[in-house]
């Protein structure tokens, strides 16, 4: 069974998309390691959907979300947008494509401009692409957009500076509204916001996806808000996908390890409905020194001596009745549900660094 979903078309389609980059490294910066930031990454997004990137900082969900939009420019795949491959685009074809796919970043402060009034801000799209053909038909588009996003178009001559971060979030949407897109990527457009605000902003993405048909790439790691915003969750580490389903799937019957630690040791309000007290053991490693075999596996509590030498692949789960493929050679035997009933996780140590691949030497 195929991890998508059904009765909905694919809108874009990444596949074996990598992005790696050199980094000096040593006393004197001589010496060059390899870093594979995301490492052969292929799923789908389909029409109206929202598909949440999750996992810890440096997992490269960021760096994935920046080269299907093209803000940075990766070292191999395909992108798939309406039949052409972005990364084979003419640039006539790509700056028509970038209309169709806006970016809306983690914090609303830096990214917006702070000498441009919102109408400037919001406008400047509109401008650039020619979208309007007078200053009376720019304030009217600028208005409509402030509306939906719930601003006052009557503060469209402010500033930045006068508004608080969920107002300039808004602000941010409603620029990347202008060339009415088909897909956003939402880098984690909430979490430099206070948790007081967070629902309104998401409840705005909601409410403009239903309106817009929008699909969004949501990029976040408060597993809380991925649970109430997305429709299915791709697990990320260390520049792959690991694990890949609907929501529901990936929070109520997740297969692979990290995942389930990943949900273990994510807040709970409620102390009387956390089943036990997991943490994930250590610090995700350095990209540039992936280890080998499973790259999960120093960190893993069920490692086995094929997790060291075996990368293994992203495939269909055996053991799920829904779509859902899982990238761990022990998917059909784990009892992940037992495992998060346990208290006390005594993992394997790390493997020695004979194991190991860094690249780059
Ligand atoms: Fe853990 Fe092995 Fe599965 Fe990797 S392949 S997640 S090390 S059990």
């Amino acid at each position: 069974m195929s991890a998508e979903p059904t009765g909905r078309q694919a809108l874009l389609q990444v596949e074996n998309l990598s992005m790696r980059f050199e980094r000096a490294r040593g006393f004197l910066r001589r010496a060059r390691s390899i870093v594979r930031a995301v490492d052969d990454v292929s799923f789908t997004l389909h029409h109206g959907e929202t598909l949440a990137l999750v996992g810890e900082s440096g997992c490269g969900k960021t760096t994935l979300g920046r080269c299907i939009a093209r803000a940075i420019e990766p070292s191999s795949g395909r992108v798939i947008f309406r039949g052409k491959d972005l990364l084979q685009m003419s640039p006539a074809e790509l700056k028509r494509a970038r209309q169709r796919i806006r970016l809306v970043f983690q914090d609303p402060f830096s990214s917006l401009n702070p000498r441009m009034s919102l109408l400037q801000i919001v406008g400047e799209p509109l401008l650039i692409n020619r979208r309007v053909k007078d200053r009376a038909e720019l304030r009217e588009k600028v208005a409509e957009l402030l509306r939906q996003a719930h601003l006052d178009p009557a503060y469209m001559n402010r500033y930045p500076h006068a508004f608080s971060g969920g107002q300039r979030q808004r602000i941010a949407i409603a620029r990347a509204l202008a060339l009415e897109p088909e897909i956003v990527i939402a880098d984690e457009p909430v979490s430099a916001l206070d948790v007081s605000v967070q629902a309104q902003i998401l409840n705005l993405l909601k409410e403009l996806q239903s309106m817009r048909d929008l699909s969004y790439l949501f990029i976040a790691h408060n597993l809380a808000v991925v649970r109430y915003q997305s429709d299915r969750v791709a697990v990320m580490y260390l520049g792959k996908i690991v694990e890949i389903s609907t929501r529901d799937e990936i929070f109520d019957n997740p297969r692979h390890p990290y995942t389930a630690l990943l949900l273990a040791s994510s807040p709970n309000p409620d102390p009387r409905a956390r089943k036990a007290d997991i943490d994930i053991l250590g610090e995700v490693p350095d990209p540039a020194q992936r280890p080998g075999g499973c790259s999960f596996h120093p960190r893993c509590p069920f490692a086995r001596q094929i997790c060291r030498e075996i990368t293994p692949e992203l495939r269909e789960s055996t053991t799920s009745s829904a779509p859902h493929r899982v990238a761990c050679h022990l998917e059909e035997e784990l009892d992940l549900s037992a495992f998060l009933a346990e208290a006390s996780i005594q993992p394997l140590p790390p493997n020695p660094p004979p194991h190991c691949n860094g690249e780059g030497g």
